[in-house]
């Protein structure tokens, strides 16, 4: 018979994750630079598209280059989405 060890009871623990970032790659953008603002698309829903019916515009966060402004789009297929 095997025991397994059980949770802790009445925790409300939050999951830690410790991360060493000094060992984490920079993602660098193709003009070499690689720190990134933070900005938005910003998508305008149609009325049509809407699930309230009415015209809508809703921000998405993205990464763009300090320098040339290219968004980081995370190895995503851009044509792809939406
Ligand atoms: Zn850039």
């Amino acid at each position: 018979m095997t025991m397994k060890p059980m949770k802790p009871i009445g925790g409300n623990q939050q999951q830690q994750v410790t991360v060493d970032l000094s060992q984490a790659e920079n993602i660098v953008c193709k003009c070499g630079n690689y720190s990134y603002i933070q900005s938005y698309f910003l998508k305008r829903i149609s009325a049509l598209m809407s699930p309230t019916g009415q015209e809508a515009i809703v921000p998405v966060q993205v990464f763009s280059c300090g320098n040339c402004g290219e968004v980081f789009a995370d190895g995503k297929d851009k044509s792809s989405e939406g």
